[in-house]
């Protein structure tokens, strides 16, 4: 047989020179193992070439000028403490008590000088090189799994564990040798010993403190199969981490569950104020086309305008939660961009009203006349980052300017909104996207909830844009925004007229709503559009039904929670039935959420009103149906 290829560093220790030239004749040529021999003549000096150098293995002699016997293996491994030490002994003598003991003490193998051949050292080199990489193996995954195993013999007593067992329990080696004293004194090794002696279980996980005060949690498992053995052996695992991490999970997914009610309830409450928000704007709309002097005309406008500032606050906590929850539906709908941007730059001069602010408007001729974009949530951005503009400065020019930028593979609506207002300070900026945040201290005299920046950027992200800022304190800000947007192929839609007449529009309109406010607003409404509509009324789905069996309707306007029948039940009915084919259903939602959940589009409605109505979309919704 072939030595193998690889070279092992051996250390001799041995005072005779006769016998280390037998070692070093024996290991020249070795049929088995190739060797590099370094050779010292005492433990003192053999310690020192230890620290410099790794061996494979180590020859000691157990009879040097400066050590004797079975200690100078415990002298050895304190001379070189951080270093396991794979060691063979040399006795003389036919000594084998001798060597016995050295392989207790931890020796790999003994060896007899007098009887040592080629064939006996190598072969004892090789087996205790594997011997010895094994174990070092097995010790160095029980340090990174954190796990120690040990063994009790119950009629001799005797306990044995690897080196991780003491380290876990965070007790010396050598205070246990005592079994008896060791319970006494160590109460981590009293803890490990009762459950061996007593346990009622094959596992048991226990806590202990360790001497740098830290909790370590400890799994303690003895071998079900050898319960009734003599010998018993098991594991000892540091499950500290594991437990802190599922800890960790825990919390995180109650902090989850937290978030998710407080923002369904904020959702609830928010959705709960939309229902009476419709009375009160409702009827102050129909109260204001009622005959009244000046003074109850404006103290009406008062009433009604802070009802829409109310409303706009329960949107935009609406509008939050939705971002929060990515429920913001985004559509693609086809626009005529510059349409719009007129439309916006009307608000814009309105919001500034007598403020002394110029507004400088421009859209590049670059950008198509149609493209694909949500236009509600276009004008939302917009309107949001202009209102703030004009909020935040009190002189100067507003400029608010679109273009258009193409890369090879996407198109994109850029435009900025600069003010020479009061301005942020740098490390205010990436604050004010937060919900409920205002960054300035003096904001006493602009109104706000702190909702606008974080509602507008969520949208952005929803739309796969960008939004960036640049400000500067007292000098003024700009808001850059850039939205993916496509080229439209298809055909305009007809454009609706806001100056609808709607005054001779026909027809018999059934109002479902169980609300009587709600009812009474909706009645008055339609009634306010078109004197002409004949309008029945029922307070619940099922008497919806009944009274559809009686008379021929072209709309049905149905409310969606209502107590015996809801709207979704009956609409269910009255599409799953051939003769009410020619009625249109429109559901009338007080949820701003259902809009974009479309589940009404499966039950079968013609279309969605949102509650409060929009006067416009209520005029918009009745000239198309009653066309
Ligand atoms: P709100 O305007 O309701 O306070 P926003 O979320 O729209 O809430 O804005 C958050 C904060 O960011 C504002 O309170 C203000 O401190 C700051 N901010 C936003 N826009 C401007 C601006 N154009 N100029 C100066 N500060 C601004």
């Amino acid at each position: 047989m072939n030595p193998s290829q690889t070279e092992y560093s051996v250390l001799l220790i041995e005072d005779n020179p006769a016998d280390a030239r037998i070692v070093q004749a024996y290991l020249h040529n070795n049929k088995y193992i190739r060797t590099h021999l370094v050779h010292m003549n005492t433990l003192t000096k053999g310690s020192q070439v230890l620290n410099d150098q790794k061996f494979d293995v180590i020859l000691l002699d157990l009879s040097l000028p400066d050590a004797f016997g079975i200690p100078s293996i415990s002298k050895l491994r304190s001379l070189t403490p951080h270093k396991a030490q794979n060691i063979i002994v040399l006795t003389g003598n036919q000594d084998a008590d001798l060597g016995y003991s050295a392989l207790r003490a931890g020796a790999q193998d003994f060896l007899d000088k007098g009887n040592l051949n080629a064939d006996i050292l190598g072969k004892s080199l090789l087996f205790a090189i594997e011997r010895f990489g094994i174990l070092s193996l097995l010790d160095e995954t029980q340090r990174q799994a954190r796990i120690g195993s040990w063994k009790f013999n119950k009629s001799t007593q005797e306990f044995t564990a690897s080196d991780m067992i003491y380290e876990l329990l965070d007790i010396n080696k050598a205070d246990t040798l005592n079994i008896t004293q060791a319970v006494k004194q160590q109460e981590n090794f009293a803890l490990l010993f009762d459950f061996i002696q007593n346990k009622s279980a094959n596992e048991y996980n226990y806590q202990i403190t360790t001497s740098d005060g830290n909790t370590r949690h400890l799994l303690i498992w003895a071998d079900p199969a050898l319960a009734n053995h003599l010998e018993i052996n098991g594991i000892v695992q540091d499950i500290t981490d594991r437990l802190q991490k599922e800890e960790l999970l825990r919390e995180a997914e109650v902090s989850k569950e937290l978030v998710k009610m407080k923002e369904q309830f904020i959702a609830n409450v928010s959705h709960e104020m939309r229902t009476p928000m419709n009375g009160i704007l409702g009827l102050t709309h129909l109260l204001k086309e009622t005959s009244l002097d000046t003074e109850q005309q404006q103290l009406i406008q008062g009433i009604h305008s802070s009802g829409e500032i109310l409303l706009g606050v329960v949107n935009d906590v609406l509008d939050l939660t939705a971002v929060q929850q990515g429920k913001l539906n985004i559509k693609a709908e086809a626009i005529n961009f510059r349409e719009i941007a007129k439309d916006l730059e009307q608000l814009a001069l309105a919001k500034i009203g007598n403020k002394n602010l110029k507004l400088k408007w421009s859209v590049s001729h670059e950008i198509p006349d149609r493209i694909t974009i949500d236009k509600l949530r276009l004008q939302q951005i917009l309107l949001n980052l202009a209102g703030n503009a004009i909020k935040f400065a009190e002189q100067g020019t507003i400029e608010v300017k679109f273009s258009v930028h193409k890369t090879s593979t996407q198109t994109f609506l850029e435009f900025y909104v600069k003010d020479e207002g009061i301005g942020m300070k740098k490390q205010d900026l990436n604050k004010i996207f937060e919900p409920f945040t205002r960054v300035a201290k003096d904001l006493g005299n602009y109104e706000g909830s702190g909702l606008g920046l974080s509602i507008t950027s969520g949208i952005i992200k929803s739309m796969n844009g960008e939004i960036q800022v640049n400000s500067t304190i007292g000098k003024g800000s700009t808001f850059h925004v850039k939205l993916p947007i496509s080229i439209p192929i298809t055909e305009e839609k007809k454009h609706v007229e806001s100056t609808l007449d709607t005054s001779k529009l026909t027809g018999r309109i059934l109002l479902v709503d169980d609300h009587p406010i709600n009812r009474m607003v909706a009645e008055k409404s339609l009634n306010q559009i078109s004197s002409r509509l004949e309008i029945d009324i029922a307070t619940d789905g099922a008497q919806a039904l009944k009274l559809m069996e009686l008379n021929i309707y072209q709309l049905v306007l149905m409310d969606l929670q209502m107590p015996v029948m809801d709207g979704y039940e009956a609409t269910l009915k009255i599409k799953s039935n051939s003769k009410w084919n020619a009625t249109k259903v429109v559901a009338m939602t007080a949820n701003a959420f259902a809009e974009k959940e479309e589940n009404w589009k499966q039950t079968g409605f013609d279309g969605i009103i949102t509650k409060p109505f929009n006067f416009q979309d209520l005029k918009i919704l009745l000239t198309n149906i009653l066309k």
